[in-house]
């Protein structure tokens, strides 16, 4: 197989990437926008050892699940790499990656429930991070094509809040009439890198951070004046990213107008969110997540809980007037510090948020004889890790309620907690983010 051959594929699966997948000369390739059941001409762009990666030149035979939508763009730059298959395969698809891993784990008796829709497919992300970059001599805001830095300028983004998508563009336009340059990242040289968007679903509030390679520019009085004007918005925030990175955020915000936090709510408990600090992006389905999660741990007045990897306590503070106390962990110490401002606004006395690594502190907690009941869990992609689990385990909890954004170390954890005495015997996956392969899962382990 050699670049820019074109070959014709059948595709038989659909990556977790959800790239299709296809065997040719027993090399396996992997195609963008290629569904499992067709069979597509394909122009070959790169090839390994083993693998190669290929694109679509014509769809021969079109899969059933294939549906249209208005722009190539939102598959073709991983903004929502699966909006091309109907949402009920999307669903479905979820679900299969959760039920493979635990075949490939030899842990088939485990049921797998359906994956819980999304109660919005479009428009529900409360939050855009989106990059800045000059294309042909223009400012454009839009996303990057998959694998590469190469900038497609769009002003619908499809899955976020369409308010967002509004002050995206009315920012954007501000920027070019001040003639503000955008980044350059080969040069790390220019002004404005990405702008990160964040909207209340419960208050309409909007935090505009400006990421930039200063820490103030010329324009900015002008633009930040222009801002203010935008109708919803109430903060803005510079963010100061000095680096030659690929990492979105720098170390430090500053506050140019307006509030420090937008305030959000879920269910029945009022939040405060500072820029850095982790916020569930889909306001509707995440109370749907948190009462999957919370009725699994079948709650008592008297139980003792773990809220970790925490965030701004949105977990813990949901339970907190149903147990006796909760304590908490989470690494991002302004993050720490809504989680305590936020028990106090809402009149929550029995629960204290703790700034550090998960895997670091609670070895000293286990250390200390602190026990608990309950534990929660919610870590990011890379799981957890074995000091976190065996200290977990010594504080002894009846039940450890693991909810995940990565079903493969989620799978790989869970093992590690069945050497150690606990079990489980279910899975639900959760569509936090439709268009996109992302797979939300929640499980209970209980002590044997
Ligand atoms: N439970 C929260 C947050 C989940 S996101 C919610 O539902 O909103 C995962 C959180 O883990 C993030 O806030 C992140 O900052 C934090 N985190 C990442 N690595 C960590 C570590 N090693 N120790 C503690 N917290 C960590």
């Amino acid at each position: 197989m050699e670049k820019n051959q074109i070959i014709e594929l059948e595709i038989t699966d659909l990556s977790y990437e959800a790239m299709g997948v296809a065997h040719y000369e027993g090399m396996t390739v992997f195609v963008t926008n290629a569904l499992p059941g067709e069979v597509v001409s394909a122009k070959v762009l790169k090839v390994k050892k083993r693998f190669a990666f290929a694109k679509i030149e014509k769809i021969i035979k079109k899969s059933p699940n294939r549906v249209e939508i208005e722009l190539n763009q939102w598959v073709q730059t991983g903004l929502a790499s699966l909006a091309h298959l109907s949402y009920d395969q999307q669903l479905e698809f979820k679900r299969e990656q959760v039920v493979n891993l635990l075949k490939k784990a030899h842990l088939d008796q485990v049921e797998v429930g359906q994956t819980v829709p999304s109660p919005d497919q479009t428009g529900y992300r409360n939050k855009a991070q989106v990059p800045v970059r000059m294309v042909n001599g223009q400012l454009e805001i839009g996303f990057f094509r998959k694998h590469s830095h190469d900038l497609v300028p769009l002003t619908n983004f499809f899955t976020t809040d369409p308010e967002i998508d509004r002050v995206l563009v009315k920012v954007r336009d501000i920027l070019r009439e001040n003639k503000v340059p955008a980044y350059d990242e080969v040069h790390n040289s220019g002004e404005v890198r990405y702008l990160d968007v964040r909207r209340s679903q419960a208050t309409g509030e909007i935090m505009v951070i400006l990421v930039c390679l200063d820490k103030d520019f010329a324009q900015l009085p002008q633009v930040a004046e222009e801002i203010k004007q935008i109708a919803g918005v109430t903060s803005l925030v510079l963010n100061h990213n000095p680096k030659k990175t690929n990492v979105i955020l720098g170390k430090t915000d500053y506050l140019v107008f307006g509030l420090p936090q937008i305030t959000d709510r879920i269910g029945e408990v009022e939040f405060k969110i500072s820029p850095e600090s982790f916020f569930q992006i889909n306001s509707k389905q995440t109370p749907r997540l948190y009462d999957l999660a919370i009725k699994q741990a079948q709650l008592k007045p008297t139980d003792v809980v773990i809220d970790a990897y925490s965030g701004i306590g949105t977990i813990g503070l949901s339970v907190a007037k149903h147990v006796k106390s909760v304590r908490g962990i989470e690494v991002v110490r302004d993050a720490v510090k809504d989680a305590n401002n936020n028990a106090e606004l809402n009149d929550i006395h029995n629960a204290k948020y703790f700034a550090g690594k998960a895997e670091e502190l609670m070895p000293r907690w286990a250390k200390k004889g602190i026990t608990s009941d309950v534990i929660f869990v919610d870590p990011p992609r890379k799981g957890l890790t074995p000091e976190f689990i065996e200290a977990a385990v010594k504080t002894g909890p009846q039940k450890i309620v693991y909810i995940s954004c990565n079903p493969a170390t989620m799978v790989r954890d869970l093992q590690e907690f069945q050497k150690q005495g606990y079990d489980f015997n279910r899975i639900d996956p959760v569509d936090m983010f439709p268009q996109t392969p992302h797979v939300e899962a929640v499980t209970v382990l209980t002590k044997k």
